[in-house]
């Protein structure tokens, strides 16, 4: 009988699990090792009495392979809960007050959003000459040469503290909207470039049914998708194990040691998660002194009842995105009990309030006191309301999201000759492939792929 592959995936957030449920496909069962005391990551669903909310992140974007096909193979398609079609409207501040974003072409010219020049500016993108988006581009920069400065400041500025919590001054446009970079390339403008990009993938579709579109959740909440995941693994990750150290043996395996001194030794190593202190846990990658540094944005979420009555705006949206301009305490608030329903109990509403970011980074661990005083009045002012909440749970993100700035680059250029120089070793998740929940996954699949094309054991004994 031949000796069984033996892998190793640090922590059980959406990356993991999907890298260990695809090599589970492949016949490799491998071991997750995750910090906590939980499965799921950044995916915090909470219920608490009648209420049921997101701690973490709150839409799941469908329409990408892997996220698809694990729908389908888990049979979570029956469970997904879409948005209520009355909140479709997408809110920015703009002169402190929510204006909605225009919801087609035909309301474009009579929309609040922007002004006359504004408008003239964008319609204008088409005709303007083809930049050179190079590695050193800011979105920033990116935005303002195609789009103009009004839309920078009341569409790409809130958009990219609503995504990133970020500041479109530090990213990469390469790194952090690719789509963006390769609409240019390709069409000379971003309306050109769009268009030749959704033709491309017509093209490749054949005759495919395009895949589905738009934001959905789960009648649950978001961490079935985890949940299901890990159900889905014949060997349960092994919670409370945090990886404290990580080298290459003699033999060309990993030595992995965990808190407490438990070592155990494996073929391959794949790592999900990152931080400074793990960084310093690693052999420095090759030809470098150290690993670089990643900059994480820290975000609060803050979960907030109320009275329908004591809400004067009507809450008919996703949310609404505060642009850097207008100079409020907070990045956005998100109408979760208007897009989802069963989230709050009839009569009652429940909003998101998403704080900190590379904005404020130190509202992000303002204690209850701090942000009822700091940061309430500002978001009742802005929606009108006239109640303290009946409800209020908070939750702190130090390293909430990896930001992809200009010297991001380096650390994906150490990743890749770890890669390649470190047998068995493999980095995946948020901080290398794209931050959303379905690049997640993407990432997983990926690693498990190229893990098993690299197994020098065979898989099945
Ligand atoms: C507040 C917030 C809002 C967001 N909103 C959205 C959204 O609406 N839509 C969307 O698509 N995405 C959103 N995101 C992004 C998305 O949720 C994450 O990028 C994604 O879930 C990350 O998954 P991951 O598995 O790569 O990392 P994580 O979820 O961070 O999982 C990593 C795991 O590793 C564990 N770990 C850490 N150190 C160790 C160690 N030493 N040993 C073992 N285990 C360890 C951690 O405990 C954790 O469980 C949001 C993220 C946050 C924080």
């Amino acid at each position: 009988m031949s000796k069984k592959p033996s892998v190793a995936i640090i922590g059980a957030g959406l990356t993991g699990l999907s890298a260990g449920y695809f090599l589970q496909k492949e016949g490799v069962e491998a071991q997750i090792f995750e910090a906590s005391g939980r499965m799921g990551g950044a995916i915090t669903t909470q219920r608490e009495g009648d209420y049921l909310f997101e701690q973490g992140p709150s839409t799941l974007l469908r329409g990408s392979p892997v996220l698809e096909t694990l729908l389908r193979e888990l049979d979570l398609a029956k469970d997904l809960t879409p948005p209520n079609p009355k909140a479709k409207k997408r809110f920015v501040v703009r002169g402190g007050k929510p204006v909605a974003l225009p919801g087609g072409p035909l309301a474009f010219p009579f929309s609040p959003w922007l002004s006359w020049k504004g408008k003239l500016r964008l319609l204008t993108e088409p005709f303007r000459k083809r930049g050179a988006a190079t590695k050193s581009e800011t979105v920033a920069n990116f935005a303002q040469r195609r789009l103009g400065r009004e839309v920078l400041d009341y569409g790409v500025n809130p958009f990219v503290g609503g995504i990133y919590a970020g500041d479109p001054k530090k990213l990469a446009v390469a790194l952090a909207f690719p789509t963006l970079v390769e609409a240019e390339e390709k069409g000379g403008s971003l309306f050109r470039g769009f268009l030749k990009l959704a033709k491309e993938k017509k093209k490749a579709r054949g005759g495919a049914p395009r895949p589905p579109k738009g934001t959905v959740s789960f009648a649950s909440g978001l961490e079935k998708l985890p949940q299901a995941l890990a159900k889905a693994l014949h060997r349960q990750p092994l919670l409370n194990s945090p990886l404290q150290k990580a080298e290459p043996t003699e033999d060309g395996h990993w030595r992995l040691t965990f808190a407490g001194g438990e070592q155990k030794v494996f073929e391959q190593i794949l790592l999900t998660t990152w931080s400074d202190e793990l960084a310093a846990a690693l052999p420095a990658p090759p030809d470098r002194e150290s690993w670089p540094h990643i900059d994480y944005a820290p975000v609060q979420v803050i979960t907030l009842t109320y009275p329908r009555e004591a809400v004067e705006h009507a809450l008919d949206g996703f949310g609404v995105l505060v642009p850097e301009i207008e100079n409020l305490p907070f990045l956005g608030v998100i109408f979760a009990s208007s897009l989802f329903s069963e989230r709050a109990p009839s009569g009652e509403v429940l909003l998101n309030l998403f704080v900190g970011g590379k904005r404020h980074p130190e509202k992000a661990s303002f204690n209850e006191a701090q942000v009822r005083r700091e940061i309430l009045p500002a978001v009742a002012k802005l929606l009108s309301i006239t109640e303290q909440p009946k409800f209020y749970a908070a939750r702190h993100w130090p390293q909430a999201i990896p930001q992809y700035t200009l010297d991001h680059q380096s650390f994906l250029l150490a990743r890749h000759g770890a890669e390649k120089n470190w047998p068995g070793f493999f980095l995946a998740g948020n901080m290398v492939d794209g931050i959303s929940m379905p690049q997640c996954l993407e990432s997983g699949h990926q690693a498990a792929q190229k893990i098993r094309s690299s197994l020098k054991t065979p898989t099945k004994s």
